[in-house]
């Protein structure tokens, strides 16, 4: 009877966490097709799921262009986490920025650095997908001065790091982001077709990259 008590209080507590977690999307890595995806080190993401990179404080990076299944695996990497009782959060860069640019306007800064500060695991989506501007990228750079050395995050990105100053908008602030981010950090690159188009790959439809010669970020 009590271990079905602890068994019941724990799993209402991974539900309390996954729902505080604001992830998009619930998918373990268990359902994540290695085989689809062959320039992803299948070790190398069991190796991350064990979780040992959040008590090491290290940074995740994930790298690629649309539909490689970045945004999966950032999710996938959280629910371990969450499964592993820390406290995770899931946001975009869109949306962070947002929040901290209004937050700076209303005075209110430092209470939501704190929020985004505060979570073991926090997951950054997205960046590159939209321009960000100079205050943006100084309160991005303030969160992960905050973060630096203290708290891991797992950051998608489409972007190649070299091109990061263009999404920045700054050289100077892209290079002290990187650099406190890559201080601690293990870099997924990958490189291959979109799973979303998978169907119509298979089905002849469209082409793959292989035939088209260097895919899109294929610079990274
Ligand atoms: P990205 O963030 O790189 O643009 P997503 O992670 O959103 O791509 O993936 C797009 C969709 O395809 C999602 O529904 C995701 O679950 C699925 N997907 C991507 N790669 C895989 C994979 N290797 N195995 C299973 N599902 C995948
Ligand atoms: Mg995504």
């Amino acid at each position: 009877m009590l271990g079905e008590e602890v068994a019941a209080k724990t799993s209402k507590n991974i539900a309390m966490r996954t729902a505080m977690a604001r992830l998009p999307f619930v998918k373990p890595l268990e359902t994540f097709e290695f085989d689809y995806q062959p320039s992803i080190d299948r070790k190398q993401v069991q190796a991350l799921a064990s979780c040992h990179f959040i008590e090491h404080g290290d940074n995740v990076i994930v790298l690629g262009p649309p539909g490689v299944g970045k945004t999966h695996l950032a999710v996938s990497l959280g629910l371990k986490a969450i499964g592993n009782g820390y406290r995770v959060l899931f946001t975009t860069a869109a949306n962070l920025i947002a929040v901290l640019t209004r937050a700076h306007a209303e005075g209110r800064l430092d209470e939501k650095l704190k929020v985004y500060a505060t979570p073991r695991l926090l997951i950054i989506d997205e960046i590159g997908y939209l321009p960000i501007d100079r205050l943006g990228a100084n309160l991005f750079f303030q969160l992960i001065s905050r973060r630096y050395e203290r708290g891991p995050m797992i950051l998608t990105s489409n972007q190649s790091f070299c091109a990061w100053g263009d999404v920045f908008g700054d050289r100077v602030i892209a290079t002290a982001i990187l650099d406190r981010l890559l201080h601690h950090a293990v870099t997924l690159n990958i490189r291959g077709n979109s799973y979303r188009l998978k169907d119509k790959l298979k089905a002849g439809l469209i082409r793959t990259h292989d035939n088209e010669g260097p895919q899109p970020g294929g610079e990274i």
